[in-house]
Order: C-alpha cells, then structure tokens, then sequence
C-alpha cells in the first residue's frame, strides 16, 4: 500500500551562519539559525518521511531541548528517519522537495543535494526532486528574512 505525506519548515536568516541545503554546503553571506544545521530542505523532507509513515514529526523524534542533537547534520537524523521508516515496513518511493528562499540560487548545487539525499534514502537519484523558487519579494521569504521548504514523500509498503 501507498503512503503520502507532506512536510514544511521555515527558518529565519542572518548574516555569517552556514548555508547547508539538502546536506550540502552552499556559499551564502547569510544562513538559518537554529538548533541544529537548520536544513530547511532536509527538515520538510524527514517530516513528510514521518507523515507518510503516520510516525509523528521530526520535534517528537529529535526534541529541540536535547543537547545530543545541538549541531548535529540534518543527514544523521535523515538517516535515523529512514531506519524508522523502513523498520515500520515501509520504502521510499519518490521524493520531490521545493525551496522557498531569495537567495543562495540552488540550481547549481541541486544535482549534488540529489544524489546527496538519494544515497541516504538508498534510492536511484531518479526518484529524487528538488527545486526552487523566489517569493517575488513578498513575505518573510521575499524580504529575505527567512527561507522555507516543503516537501512531499510516497512510501510503498513491503508486502
Ligand atoms: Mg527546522
């Protein structure tokens, strides 16, 4: 059986704090604060993993109070994610994730984000999308006051 589920995340930028993306690096003169790496790409990609499976959300998982998890690469608790998944008898499907932000542009990095992601999920990066758009100017994201993401996930369940 099928199994969708949506995740969103938002953080606010500023100036100096890295710029990681889908588990990759980006050159930015401003980044998301946060608890963790503040992967707003790998945040809605693990809450929409979690949705689909009907497993809760990533501040259930990963409590933001938890020292063990200050600092800590989005792609561990992706890969923590996708062993929570796939002991629940499920496998990834596809994935598609999009990013709301003005600036870093992401099209030069997002075959690296795939692959990057597709080897966690261990899936061909064909069945990993990810994509990018402005907010025209308008909103926090527009403003440059913070970037988002969303994304989708489709579980197939084992038989
Ligand atoms: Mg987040």
């Amino acid at each position: 059986m099928n199994r969708i589920g949506l995740g969103y995340d938002i953080h606010r930028v500023v100036p100096g704090r890295p710029m990681i993306l889908g588990g990759v690096d980006i050159p930015c003169p401003v980044g998301p604060l946060g608890h963790s790496d503040s992967d707003v790409l790998l945040h809605a990609l693990m809450d929409s993993l979690l949705g689909a499976a009907a497993l809760g959300d990533i501040g259930q998982h990963f409590p933001p109070t938890d020292p063990r998890y200050a600092g800590i690469s989005s792609l561990e608790l992706l890969r923590s994610v996708v062993g929570l998944v796939s002991a629940a008898g499920f496998r990834v499907e596809n994935v598609d994730m999009v990013l709301v932000a003005e600036q870093p542009k992401l099209a030069p990095y997002a075959e690296t984000i795939r692959e990057t992601v597709a080897e966690v999920l261990s899936v061909p990066v064909s069945r990993v999308s990810v994509k990018a758009t402005s907010n025209e100017g308008v909103g926090p994201e527009g403003r440059g006051e913070a970037i988002s993401a969303q994304a989708v996930a489709l579980l197939r369940g084992q038989p």
